[in-house]
Order: C-alpha cells, then structure tokens, then sequence
C-alpha cells in the first residue's frame, strides 16, 4: 500500500538527516535566509492568514525541507498560497526569512514543473512575460490571457468590474512600455546570468 504524505514524512526524519535540499534552498534565497535557524516553533503557521487552504504550514514544510523531501516540498501548495503579507517573518523568532523562501520554493517547483496545479505558476509566468515586455504589469492582457485560459466563464462576471476600471481610468486597454526598458532589459539579463552561473 502506498504511503501517505504523513508517513513519508515521519520515514524521512527517523532516516538520517538530509541537508542538501535545505543547503540549496537557502543558497538560492536572496540575501540570507537563517533558513538553518528553524526551530520549529510554529509562529509562523500560527500567525499565517491563509493558512487553513495550504497542505503544509511553513514549520511543516521546513521540517520537511530538512528531511530532504525535495517532491513533496516542490509538489506542496504552501508556496502558492503564501500572499506574501510577511506576518510570520515579523514574529519569527529566528529571523527566517520565510516569504523569501517561499518565492525560491516557487521558482524551483516551476523550473522543475513539479507543481499539482498549473494556475497559479502561470499566472506568475504571464505576469513576468508581461514585465519583460512592457517594465510593468499589463492587467487588462493579465487578466483576460489568465481567465480566458484556466476559467473562462468567470470572465463574464468579472466583465462589470473591468468595465468599471476601465472608464474609471484605473485600468489600461493597452500596454505602455515604461522608458527605460533598455536599462531593465540590462538588469534583467544580467540577473538571469547570475542565476545560470549559481
Ligand atoms: S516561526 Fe521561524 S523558527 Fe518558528 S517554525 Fe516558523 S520559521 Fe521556524
Ligand atoms: S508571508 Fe506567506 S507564509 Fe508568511 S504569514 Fe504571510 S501568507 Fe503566511
């Protein structure tokens, strides 16, 4: 019989510990994640609003980092969820820099395709292409490229409130490029140098 998450979990943790998954995460953080740090304490679940819709709070989901359950991490809606309200950094003990993790968990679960649900990962793509071509975000293409693709019937509900921005001037029916694309296109390769040679 298959094991459950659960039991995957505890099999994990009496196995010897596996650090690499935590190492390269924590490498891949920007700036320093005190990843290392956790102790499990659980303030960050505690204080974390959308906590209810993920499969993992973050302390379970690091406890499983540590245990080097790199499937299971990247396969996990815990980053997904996260709205980056930054909540639980503030009460950490530790000073784990938890919404910066979670935005490597993230890049990692899209650069490895290992993410259940493909809506969210693709709304962030779309909104990075839209960055990319344009500096900014473009929510007038965002929106309707996102529902016209994963609910296409919700459109039509959210149409009245498009409308609304629309003439409200609150929202855009084309792009505009900001000024300095030259400039961002630069620090935009140069990142994606950096993150090929790390
Ligand atoms: S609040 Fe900090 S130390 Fe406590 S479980 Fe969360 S990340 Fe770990
Ligand atoms: S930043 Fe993310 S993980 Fe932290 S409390 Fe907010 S939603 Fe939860």
């Amino acid at each position: 019989m298959p094991q459950t998450t659960a039991q995957t979990f505890r099999t994990a943790l009496i196995q010897e510990e596996d650090l690499s998954l935590l190492e390269e995460v924590s490498m891949k953080t920007a700036g320093v994640s005190h990843l290392e740090m956790c102790i499990q304490c659980g303030s960050c679940g505690g204080s974390c609003p959308p906590a209810e819709e993920m499969d993992h709070t973050p302390r379970m989901l690091f406890a499983m980092l540590r245990a080097g359950m790199r499937d299971a991490v990247l396969q996990s809606n815990t980053p997904w969820i996260c709205v980056s309200c930054y909540h639980c950094v503030v009460r950490c003990p530790q000073n784990v820099h938890i919404t910066d993790v979670m935005y490597t968990l993230k890049s990692m679960a899209i650069r490895e395709k290992k993410y259940r649900d493909a809506t969210a990962p693709e709304f962030s793509e779309t909104f990075v292409d839209m960055v990319e071509k344009y500096g900014r975000s473009f929510e007038f293409g965002l929106a309707t490229r996102h529902y016209l693709k994963h609910a296409p019937l919700r459109l039509v509900g959210m149409s009245t409130m498009g409308l609304g921005m629309l003439t409200k001037g609150r929202m855009s029916i084309t792009p505009r490029k900001i000024k300095g694309m030259p400039q961002l296109k630069a620090i935009l390769d140069k990142a994606k140098e950096l993150e090929l040679t790390s």
